[in-house]
């Protein structure tokens, strides 16, 4: 018979990692197992300057570092593997998952933490230039470009969201739009339309990004005209839409039309009893660190208490 326990969190952000310390602060013993990107997404970003704190930034692998330390210091045990399966409907009252390593874990909670990751345009000169100018979060990485030209390529809320918020913040943005209108909601067409500082490219894909070792500007292809042309500019954020890592929990758990859990208003209940979501996962509009770490905050408490009222009597 395997041991039976109390809670397991699954992935290791900003989000899973704040469920650790608060159900380790709470003597749950989490069992916390990492995923294949230890840290999350911010292991891949050389600067943070908007986590509060850090009132002089910090490194992305350095900030993952304190925050599993103090996980650790209250007691999480962290699992460097991969949960490749789950049945959050044993009919026993607890939940089983399977690590990549084939080992079987039951526990009466399970919180799920395992982000979201944006999508690129899978362009090799793209990869190499990735936090070297490319970027897919104008709102974690637009500040260090400000004064400078830039570009956004998408045409969805996001693309009109991150290329106004650049307009604040630059001279000018180029706004690369592959079809002739955008996806985006009227009223937030209608915002990029009055910004006068934001050039739309109508039929437009990027075919390379240019530079060596910084971005010093794109090549463009007009999908009607065939034209190439090239235009100058060092920071190029992709806004066309985020993937949230929810394929494993398809067949149990609610999600929207885009792949993102569903959880209900002020929570983060699943809707499968001990089954709770926080971070990126669930989470389309905010997308930040801090945001991702505070549902990590609730996350555990709801555990807390659903523990609670499965043993009153606490033994
Ligand atoms: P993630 O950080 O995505 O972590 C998900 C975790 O789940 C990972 O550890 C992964 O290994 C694990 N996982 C996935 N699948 C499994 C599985 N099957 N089994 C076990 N584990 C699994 N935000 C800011 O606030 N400020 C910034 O400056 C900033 N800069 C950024 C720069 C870059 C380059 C990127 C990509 C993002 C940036 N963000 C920033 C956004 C921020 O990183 C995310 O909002 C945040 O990391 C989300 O946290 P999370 O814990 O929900 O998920
Ligand atoms: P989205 O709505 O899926 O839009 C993605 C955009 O990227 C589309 O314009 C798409 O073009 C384009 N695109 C996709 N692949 C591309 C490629 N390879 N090359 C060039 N362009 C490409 O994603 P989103 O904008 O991230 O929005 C996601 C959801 O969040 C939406 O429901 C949105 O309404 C919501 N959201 C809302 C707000 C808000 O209300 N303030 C803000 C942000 C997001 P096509 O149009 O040609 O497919």
């Amino acid at each position: 018979m395997n041991t039976i326990h109390t809670i397991l969190i699954i992935g290791s952000g900003p989000a899973g990692y704040t469920a650790a310390i608060y159900a380790g602060r709470a003597n749950l013993r989490p069992l916390l197992f990492t995923g294949k990107q230890p840290g999350g997404q911010l292991i891949t970003t050389t600067e943070v300057e908007n986590f509060p704190g850090y009132s002089k930034g910090t490194d992305g692998p350095a900030m993952m570092d304190d925050f599993r330390a103090q996980a650790e210091r209250f007691g999480t045990e962290v699992i460097q593997d991969s949960i490749s399966n789950v049945d959050f409907n044993t009919g026993h009252g607890y939940h089983s998952v399977w690590t990549e390593g084939g080992q079987q874990y039951d526990a009466l909670a399970v919180i799920i933490a395992t982000g979201a990751a944006a999508n690129y345009l899978g362009l090799e000169s793209e990869k190499r230039l990735l936090n070297k100018g490319v970027s897919a979060c104008a709102v974690c990485d637009g500040f260090f470009f400000r004064g400078t030209v830039v570009g956004v390529v998408g045409g969805g809320d996001t693309a009109c969201e991150e290329s106004i918020y650049l307009a604040n913040l630059c001279p000018k943005v180029h706004l690369f739009v592959r079809r002739n209108e955008l996806r985006a909601s009227k009223i937030m067409q209608e915002r990029v339309f009055k910004k006068a500082n934001i050039l739309i490219y109508w039929n437009t894909v990027v075919q390379e990004v240019l530079g060596v070792d910084k971005v010093i500007g794109v090549r463009l292809r007009n999908t009607l005209t065939k034209e190439e042309s090239e235009i100058a500019l060092e920071g190029l954020f992709m806004a066309i839409g985020h993937q949230p890592t929810t394929e494993l929990f398809r067949d149990y758990l609610k999600m929207d039309d885009q792949g993102y859990i569903s959880i209900s208003p002020d929570s983060s209940h699943t809707g499968v009893a001990g089954v709770f979501a926080c971070g990126d996962v669930a989470d389309k509009v905010y997308r930040q660190a801090i945001t991702a770490a505070g549902a990590g905050c609730k996350a555990a408490l709801d555990a807390e208490r659903y523990l609670n009222r499965l043993n009153p009597a606490g033994n």
